[in-house]
């Protein structure tokens, strides 16, 4: 399972938004349903859609409105983007600082 708009994976119970659609005929005989299908976001781009301008698109727009209920509704999902987008920080190095010392470390023992 990808974000549909940023593509990174989401594992399951990985904390995303899932959207389902499917297509059903109504009063045809016999009625038909598709299958259904599934659109994950992650929660940083759930509160980025929620928080930019409406979308292009009858469809667009129909899951932008729901994304925005959630992300209006709970400040739950916010503190799940908050909370990814800080482990992201977290793992690059503040600076470049860290890997050049490193480096001349390494030729000091050589030099040695
Ligand atoms: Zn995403």
């Amino acid at each position: 399972m990808h974000c549909l708009r940023c593509g990174r994976a989401i594992e399951p119970g990985q904390k995303s938004v899932a959207l389902y659609m499917f297509a059903q005929t109504v009063g045809v005989k016999p009625r038909q349903k598709s299958t259904a299908h599934r659109i994950s976001f992650c929660p940083q781009c759930s509160v980025s859609l929620a928080m930019g301008p409406a979308p292009e698109g009858a469809l667009n727009v129909a899951a932008w409105d729901m994304i925005r209920d959630l992300v209006a509704g709970d400040p739950a999902l916010n503190r799940a983007a908050w909370e990814s987008l800080n482990g992201v920080v977290g793992l690059l190095p503040a600076t470049g600082t860290e890997g050049r010392s490193r480096t001349s470390q390494a030729e000091g023992y050589f030099e040695f």
